[in-house]
C-alpha cells in the first residue's frame, strides 16, 4: 500500500537560506527541523527533499559538490535518529542556466516533476502526503502534483498556524508538528485555525 510522504524543500526549511549553499561548513540547520522530520518518519511517512538548485546550472558550484553536501546532510539526519529517504534536485534554469542547463524543466518548482518522481520512486500516496516549503513556488509545486497538505513555513509569523488560500502557514517547525498531530488524531479534522499569531 502506498505510503504518505513528506516532500521537503531544503533552503529556508532544512537549513538557513544563505543563497546557493554548497559547502558543508556554511550549512546552518534551522531549529526544529530534525524533530519535525522525526515526527513524520515516526508516523511511517517517507521523507524526501525536493530542491531547486539552479546554482549548478548557473555554474556557481558543481553537481559533485551538491552530492557531497547532501551525503553529509543525510548523515546528520541519521546521527539524530531519523533519515531522508530521497533527495531530488533540479539544476536547470530557463534564463540563467549555462549551456545545457538553460532550459525549462518540469522538475524545477513551481513545476511538479520532482514531487512526482519522488512519489513514483517511494510509492507515495500524494493525496495523503505533505509538502513543506518556504516559498509560493513550493506550494504551487505541491498543488500541481496533487499533494494533499500544503504548508508554507513563515518564520516571521511567530509560532502560529493559520490557513491561507488553500494551504497552511506555520511559524515554526514545531507548529507543523502540532498540525500533524491534530491532523492524524482519530476522529478529528484539523481545525481551521490554531494559535493565531
Ligand atoms: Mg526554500
Amino acid at each position: 500500500m502506498a505510503r504518505a510522504g513528506l516532500l521537503l524543500d531544503r533552503d529556508g526549511v532544512v537549513n538557513e537560506d544563505i543563497g546557493y549553499l554548497h559547502r558543508v561548513e556554511d550549512c546552518r540547520f534551522i531549529d526544529g527541523v530534525f524533530d519535525m522530520v522525526r515526527a513524520f518518519a515516526d508516523r511511517a511517512f517517507a521523507v524526501a527533499i525536493v530542491t531547486n538548485q539552479s546554482g549548478i546550472g548557473r555554474g556557481l558550484f558543481g553537481a559533485e559538490q551538491f552530492e557531497h553536501l547532501m551525503a553529509w546532510m543525510r548523515g546528520e539526519f541519521e546521527r539524530r535518529g531519523t533519515r531522508l529517504d530521497g533527495v531530488y534536485h533540479c539544476p536547470d534554469h530557463p534564463t540563467a542556466g549555462i549551456g545545457e542547463f538553460r532550459r525549462e524543466n518540469p522538475w524545477r518548482k513551481p513545476g511538479p516533476g520532482m514531487l512526482l518522481q519522488a512519489a513514483a520512486d517511494l510509492e507515495l500516496d500524494l493525496a495523503r502526503s505533505w509538502c513543506v516549503g518556504d516559498r509560493a513556488s513550493d506550494i504551487a509545486a505541491g498543488k500541481a502534483a496533487g499533494v494533499g497538505m500544503l504548508v508554507r513555513l513563515d518564520r516571521e509569523n511567530g509560532s502560529g498556524l493559520h490557513q491561507a488560500d488553500g494551504h497552511w502557514v506555520a511559524g515554526s517547525h514545531a507548529a507543523i508538528v502540532q498540525l500533524l498531530e491534530r491532523h492524524l488524531a482519530p476522529g478529528t479534522e484539523a481545525p481551521s485555525s490554531i494559535g493565531q499569531p
